[in-house]
């Protein structure tokens, strides 16, 4: 029996190396687990079928000597991520039968090296959400209390990883859709600096804020996957080139070290209050061990989830347009009220896209159209713009920022279903750091008296991540 809660890459890549056990036994172990729960917590919506030939081959590498750190690593994948032949749903009906064509960067890297992909995850329909519940494909549920959500829109992903269902996984964000799903599980979840992970073949959301980001059950697991997946992508337009990766140098002087801004102004009210009392201890514990913790003002952020709003669905309602029931997937064309090309084109996109989908296409295409692109498009654009200054600005006073990861633990599933604002406020906190490209991470930080995950988040400039992983992992330490 290996003892997968306590697993992490680095053990299970010793023992492989040790031939204490191997990627195949270590894989087995998860299917076991997977056949046993994964019913009921709908984590996965597909294991692969050639898992074990994968564990096989990563196995072979570590007797040939080519094996790398990742090599016969069990990951699970977000159902938007392109892994050449198999299907890639993004959570929705429209495109329940795609397969995919080439790898995605992300996949590329993976295979190379060795990694196990274990199976796709569940995921609200084009990663639009903050619970899985706008799957086609049903809701995922929290491993922590299953009458509870995992969060999302990575849900599937962080609930594989926190049922030991996968060692760790990849997920996507546009708007906290890792660091929301790890706080709600338990989880580390890194959002890289926008631009560090190829976005080639991830099916796109927003474009201009979309990025891959790793779960896993530590800070040093997160960042091992970080470090394999960041690289420059040419065949990604916003992919940042080597020579320009380096840390923001207009940041304090000597960062890296222990000043943590803290925009209290911003969480005033409509955080829960095991949430807050949980923020101000773990905030203590960082004073204790020596760092400064210091109040800042961030006055445009405020609105970072106003602006999140019109641009991400200005982007959606681009990025879905391919989805015609021509080109692509779901295509209603045998039915008695088709007689013509529109027809296919409204029917196709009227039952393949849920209502989700389709609110945020409605609400993209709005704010684009002529006569609303200046009152709400470049108004957004323009608040963007400021939140992204106003926190490179705050770089020159403080190392790392602060917040909470959500202002909730887990909810139950239903709740939040028929308000879609309330459930838009769940990334009250994530929107910053998408709108200014800067990385973050969250961070488990203890559990409510319910027995639900509670998390802090840290945010540092651009390519700052070596900041946030060093606090991650002082706090594994103090926490
Ligand atoms: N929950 C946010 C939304 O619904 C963000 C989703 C994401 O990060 N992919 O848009």
């Amino acid at each position: 029996m290996i003892d997968l809660k306590n697993l992490t890459i680095e053990k299970a890549h010793e023992s492989f190396k040790k031939g204490e056990y191997a990627s195949r036994d270590l894989v087995e172990e998860y299917l076991k687990v997977i056949k046993e729960k994964n019913k009921e917590l709908n984590a996965y919506l597909e294991v692969y079928e050639d898992v074990l030939k994968q564990a096989d081959e990563a196995d072979k590498k570590f007797k040939n000597g080519t094996a790398s750190e990742l090599t016969g690593i069990p990951f699970a994948i977000k159902d938007n991520i392109l892994f050449e032949g198999h299907i890639a749903s993004a959570g929705s009906k429209i495109l329940e039968n795609y397969t995919a064509s080439y790898d995605s960067f992300v996949m590329r890297e993976l295979r190379k090296a060795g990694a196990v992909i274990i199976g796709r995850t569940n995921m609200d329909e084009f990663a639009m959400g903050s619970s899985t519940q706008t799957s086609a494909y049903g809701v995922s549920r929290n491993p922590h209390d299953t009458s509870r959500l995992p969060g999302g829109s990575s849900g599937g992903s962080a609930a594989a990883v926190a049922a030991d269902m996968a060692l760790v996984a990849l997920g996507t964000e546009t708007c906290g859709s890792v660091r929301e799903p790890a706080a709600f599980c338990g989880l580390v979840g890194l959002k890289p600096t926008y631009g560090a992970v190829s976005r080639n073949g991830i099916i796109a959301m927003g474009n201009s804020l979309d990025q891959v980001a790793p779960f896993g059950k530590n800070v040093r697991d997160a960042e091992i996957i970080f470090n394999f997946l960041s690289k420059y992508d040419k065949e990604d337009s916003t992919s940042i080139p080597d020579k320009s990766r380096v840390l923001d140098t207009r940041q304090k002087e000597g960062a890296g070290g222990g000043c943590i801004g803290v925009p209290w102004h911003l969480f005033e009210k409509g955080v829960d209050p095991a949430v807050m009392e949980n923020f101000k201890q773990s905030m203590e514990k960082f004073k204790k061990a020596g760092y400064e913790i210091v109040d800042i003002e961030l006055p445009f952020s405020k609105y970072s989830l106003e602006a999140y709003y019109i641009i991400m669905p200005a982007e959606v309602s681009t990025n879905l347009a391919r989805f015609d029931g021509i080109r692509y997937g779901f295509s209603v064309q045998n039915d008695k009220e088709i007689n013509n090309l529109k027809d296919i084109y409204m029917k196709s996109r009227g039952r393949g896209f849920g209502k989700e989908a389709r609110r945020r296409i409605l609400l993209g295409t709005y704010v684009l159209s002529h006569g609303y692109y200046d009152a709400y498009y470049n108004k957004a654009v323009k608040v963007r713009e400021k939140v992204k200054r106003e926190i490179i600005e705050a770089f020159k006073k403080v190392d790392l920022i602060a917040t909470p990861t959500a202002p909730m633990p887990a909810f139950k599933i239903g709740e939040k279903l028929d308000d879609p604002v309330a459930m838009y406020l769940c990334d009250i906190f994530s929107a910053p750091a998408n709108l200014a490209g800067v990385p973050s991470i969250a961070l488990p930080s203890g559990m409510t008296k319910e027995n639900l995950p509670l998390s802090i988040q840290f945010m540092a400039p651009h390519f700052g991540e070596e900041a946030l992983l060093k606090a991650g992992k002082e706090f594994e330490k103090i926490r």
